[in-house]
């Protein structure tokens, strides 16, 4: 089933959140030790992230380099297939652009309609880590607006062949959206217009970049909607679980921690201190959200499904 008519029947505010797959060569035991203490929750969907190739450098003899691509997270079709198998809970893979060809991208998309999946979430990519800015692939999309344009073209049946009268994908898109502006955008109204651009080629809904001031999330909704973006806006969440996150999470994901969160946080002297805090951050972020009525709460566990399911308990 589609995540925007999960959202168009729910009563309540749903609970939804996203794992990454496992490193290469680590069993899919490992996601399934992370979704099961969540689905007593009843989550109407989970999402899978999708990881590109990296470069690394391995050391050969007489002590040259070899630069090697190696894919240290792969499987995200696989496991949203065997979640749909063994949970029979919608799973949304993340799609690229970057290391896509249109071709590669039309490929995926078949595999996917065969699994019986039928959602996808378009994004862009990060550039690679070797690399200062994004480069598409060779034939490949710069923007996930492109990205967009092609899967709402296969769900009218139009391929990257010529053939005519080809099977139509019918494929809920949904599209990033940054509270906090993403970090190459010029300003919040630039990344808020190539927001709009989105939803005009055909996004259904927008799921945000994790946040940890709701008012910075109900000023983007206002802003959304003063510019004609009237799709729903899943809130993202992630709680703050150890030490290393104070600093990582606002280096990463090019977010600010409010003040009385970071005053708390620099009260901590261990992970468990940290976890604490960011439970009960979690726990109040997600009272306000659902009684201000959000469509629903998309928690990022980032494999680690604990501090997600001591918030969940108090409030799903
Ligand atoms: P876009 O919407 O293409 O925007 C990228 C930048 O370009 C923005 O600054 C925007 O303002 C600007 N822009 C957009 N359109 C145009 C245009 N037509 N002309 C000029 N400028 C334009 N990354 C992964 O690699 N794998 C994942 O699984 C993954 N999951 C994510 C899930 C969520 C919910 C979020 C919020 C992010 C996720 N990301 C993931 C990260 C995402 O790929 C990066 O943030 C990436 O840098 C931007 O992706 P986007 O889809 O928002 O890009």
């Amino acid at each position: 089933m589609k995540v925007i008519d999960h959202i168009n029947e729910a009563k309540d505010t749903l609970f939804s959140f996203e794992i990454l797959p496992p490193l290469k060569g680590k069993s899919i035991q490992s996601i399934y030790n992370g979704i099961d203490p969540l689905m007593e929750f009843k989550p109407k969907f989970i999402n899978v992230t999708y990881h590109r190739e990296e470069y690394v450098y391995r050391e050969r003899d007489k002590g040259l380099l070899e630069k090697v691509s190696i894919r240290k997270r792969p499987g995200t079709v696989g496991i949203c297939a065997a979640i749909m198998n063994k949970y029979h809970v919608d799973a949304v893979p993340h799609l690229i652009c970057g290391g896509f060809s249109r071709e590669d991208t039309e490929n995926a998309l078949i595999d996917l309609q065969f699994l019986g999946i039928d959602n996808v979430l378009a994004l862009r990519g990060d550039p690679i880590k070797t690399e200062a800015a994004f480069k598409p692939a060779i034939k490949g999309h710069n923007y996930a607006v492109e990205l967009i344009e092609q899967i709402q073209a296969m769900n009218k049946g139009k391929y990257t062949m010529d053939e005519i009268h080809l099977e139509p994908t019918d494929f809920c898109v949904g599209a990033a959206g940054y509270p906090e502006k993403h970090f190459e955008a010029m300003n919040m109204d630039t990344d808020l217009q190539y927001l709009k651009q989105k939803v005009d080629m055909g996004a259904d809904y927008i799921i945000t970049q994790l946040f940890y001031d709701n008012n910075k999330y109900f000023d983007f909704v206002k802003r959304c909607r003063a510019v004609g973006i009237n799709v729903p806006i899943i809130p993202g969440l992630k709680p703050i679980s150890n030490l290393r996150h104070i600093s990582f999470l606002p280096k990463f994901f090019h977010i600010d921690l409010p003040n009385e969160l970071s005053s708390e946080l620099l009260k901590c002297k261990t992970n468990d201190d940290v976890k604490q805090v960011g439970i009960e951050w979690g726990i109040q972020q997600t009272k306000e959200l659902k009684a201000a009525g959000v469509p629903c709460i998309h928690y990022y566990t980032m494999s680690n499904s604990s501090e997600v399911k001591q918030i969940a308990s108090e409030l799903f």
